[in-house]
């Protein structure tokens, strides 16, 4: 432990010590939902006020992708312009299903993330806040999906259904409250005490063109 004190105080260099974790889709938009991409990558304005207050940035995994079949999330396409067939009729039936393993698979990850936040507060470095996705029915902070009822209506897109259509599906769902991994990541952080602020990035103002700078 000395011998880190010592080597950390005499190796010392231009690094802020001070970090942000945001969600993956602020970095890289590739992951959103169909129709939920606004930027060709990154919410630059976003990363910009970071890298602006001297931060470093940790890109915490798209949950979504590691649950839900991958950056195409093709296990919800499955539903997609279902009416009329028999996976429709069942949704109510898959979606406790679906929502079990989803909280297995996200538990995983907010442990992980978790971890990192602890080894950089125990190795003196601040970790400034998370920033999660309002809107989101996995990352969203305040501000989440009602699952049920986005599973209906996306059963009932049209097959000339387009961006548009799905962004429409996306307000008539929002529900007050967490998503399901920033609710597990708060409680895992909360459990081990670390004490890091949530903030939010709102998908909907997104949408609509806009997006209120975060207080970073
Ligand atoms: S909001 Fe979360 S789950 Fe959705 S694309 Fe972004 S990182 Fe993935």
């Amino acid at each position: 432990m000395a011998d880190v004190r010592r080597w950390t105080r005499q190796l010392d260099d231009k690094r802020s010590r001070r970090i942000v974790f945001l969600s993956h889709c602020l970095l890289n938009e590739n992951t959103r939902y169909l129709g939920g991409a606004c930027r060709p990558g990154a919410v630059r304005e976003l990363v910009q006020a970071c890298l602006d207050s001297g931060l470093g940035i940790v890109q915490m995994p798209c949950p979504e992708e590691h649950a839900w079949g991958g950056v195409l999330k093709r296990r919800l396409l499955w539903f997609f312009g279902s009416k009329g067939r028999l996976r429709y009729w069942l949704r109510n039936v898959l979606l406790p299903v679906l929502l079990w393993y989803t909280r297995r698979v996200y538990g995983k990850i907010a442990r992980q993330v978790a971890d990192q936040v602890a080894d950089y507060q125990s190795s003196g470095f601040t970790v400034v806040g998370i920033v999660g996705v309002d809107g989101s029915p996995s990352c969203g902070v305040r501000r989440t999906i009602d699952m049920k009822r986005s599973l209906e209506l996306v059963g009932q897109l049209p097959p000339t259904a387009d961006a548009g259509d799905m962004n429409t599906i996306i307000r008539a769902c929002l529900a007050e409250g967490s998503g399901i991994f920033l609710e597990l990541l708060r409680k895992e952080i909360e459990r081990r005490g670390l004490g890091v602020p949530f903030l939010a990035h709102d998908l909907i103002a997104e949408l609509q063109g806009s997006a209120a700078p975060l207080p970073l």
